[in-house]
């Protein structure tokens, strides 16, 4: 790759080189042009006399509009004066490689001016924002983290498919889609297929993919396709395995974002990346119900707290921050009615837990049911024995216990950095009512 990026600038000092970016902003004034371009990861000025044997180049930038792509040949000067780098490049050519036609149609640089449906219209501009920018980088420092960890462990990759036959799960929320003369759907989760490498003897597995859920929520936290990172594993004893190796992820991955990008996190969002300590706190779903009740009157009926309702998720944040200090919590003891069948019970209680962080569900883990005739029983209790027999067979032929959990990439993207919504945390955010662009 022959393109220099201007972060590095300074190892070309009074070399001859060319420069390429976007053109981010111009000052033609009388006697000079100072002219602003930025790339992915810094800005450079460059810098124009007016004068006769300049003359084409003066022309070049006067006429030049904002956004614009260029790339300059020239020389790069030690300019101390100058507040970016204390560099400046002095161009003998400039070619423009792509021109920006007119006003754009939203102001990226200042998000205020825009409605968010607008800025996802244009979302090939609004990424443009440096904030935006950062975001991915740092999802893809996390992603990358993660994936690390867990092949230092020796995890196997896998990649499930995405087109299935039969609405996996529960089938209540899956995408109908025509298949030939068929129906298929578009998978929900990857839970099947990784319980299935378990079968194969294959014992560490992850997937990063996308995951298709058909539920018209309009929340901040929802979206009908999003990208998940899903991991299980084999000869655990119980779902505190489970919790273990997520509790180690996610520091392992939160330390290398906060290497990396801590600084400019803060100066861009105003947000410290809190690494959180082992092990996080842990309660059982009831006494999280009785502490917020005791401590700040959340009262709901009992019939509703088989499951933590989004009202209760926000303040077990501040509970776990008051008790506990910890940003992070594990719920426990679900009741089953509101697990899926596939979670492992020991006294009637699945084996499972939920993480919140800062407020918000991140993951869903647990022990599975390995044991085929008691698997059975809970998808007939279920009425989904018919639909999930091609699953059940993975569990006839010998198959050990294990577990895992599945984490909401952008979900976390979203808290990480304090965003108020996945739709601005996600490449491009897909709901009920947005496919485009
Ligand atoms: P929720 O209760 O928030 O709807 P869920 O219980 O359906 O989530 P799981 O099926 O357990 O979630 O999925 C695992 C993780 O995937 C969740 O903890 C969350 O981080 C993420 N996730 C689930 N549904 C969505 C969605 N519609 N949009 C974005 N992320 C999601």
């Amino acid at each position: 790759m022959n393109k220099i990026d201007l972060k590095n600038i300074k190892e070309y000092l009074n070399k001859e080189i060319t420069v390429k970016g976007f053109v981010d902003t111009v000052r033609d004034l009388q006697y000079v042009q100072f002219l602003i371009i930025r790339d992915n990861t810094s800005k450079l000025q460059i810098t124009i006399e007016k004068n006769e044997e300049n003359t084409k180049l003066n022309e070049i930038v006067s006429s030049l509009s904002l956004e614009s792509t260029i790339e300059a040949k020239g020389t790069l000067l030690e300019s101390p004066a100058v507040k970016l780098n204390g560099v400046e490049f002095i161009p003998t050519q400039i070619i423009v490689t792509s021109k920006c036609n007119g006003e754009l149609p939203i102001n990226y640089k200042n998000p205020q001016s825009s409605q968010l449906d607008t800025k996802l219209d244009y979302r090939f501009l609004d990424l443009r924002h440096a904030k935006n920018n950062l975001m991915f980088k740092v999802q893809t420092t996390f992603v990358n983290a993660m994936r690390e960890f867990l092949l230092e462990k020796e995890f196997i990759e896998i990649h499930t498919p995405k087109l299935i036959g039969a609405a996996s799960e529960s089938g209540a929320d899956v995408f109908e889609i025509s298949y030939f003369d068929n129906k298929a759907y578009l998978s929900q989760s990857p839970q099947f297929y990784k319980q299935m490498a378990m079968a194969s003897g294959f014992e560490k597995i992850f997937e990063v993919g996308p995951v298709f859920r058909a539920e018209k929520s309009f929340t901040n936290r929802h979206t009908t396709e999003f990208t998940g990172f899903d991991i299980e594993f084999s000869y655990i004893d119980s779902y505190e395995d489970v919790m273990k190796l997520e509790e180690e992820l996610l520091i392992y991955a939160l330390t290398k974002v906060k290497e990396k990008y801590g600084d400019e996190i803060q100066t861009l969002f105003k947000k410290d990346i809190i690494i959180p300590q082992k092990s996080f706190p842990v309660i059982k779903l009831e006494d999280l119900y009785n502490e917020l009740e005791k401590r700040y009157k959340y009262k709901i009926p009992n019939e509703e707290k088989t499951d933590l309702t989004t009202e209760a998720e926000k303040l077990s944040y501040k509970f776990s921050m008051e008790e506990y200090g910890s940003e992070f919590l594990f719920v426990t003891d679900y009741k089953p009615e509101k697990r899926p069948f596939y979670h492992m019970r020991k006294n009637g209680m699945p084996q499972g837990y939920d993480l919140i962080w800062k407020g918000v569900e991140i993951t869903t883990g647990a022990q599975r049911e390995h044991r085929y005739d008691v698997l059975k029983e809970q998808a007939e209790e279920k009425g989904l024995d018919k639909d999930v027999e091609f699953y059940l067979d993975f569990f006839k032929y010998g198959c050990p216990p294990h577990g895992g959990f599945g984490i909401g990439v952008d979900r976390v993207t979203m808290l990480l950095l304090g965003m108020s919504t996945i739709k601005e945390s996600m490449f491009l955010f897909r709901g009920p009512n947005r496919l485009t662009p």
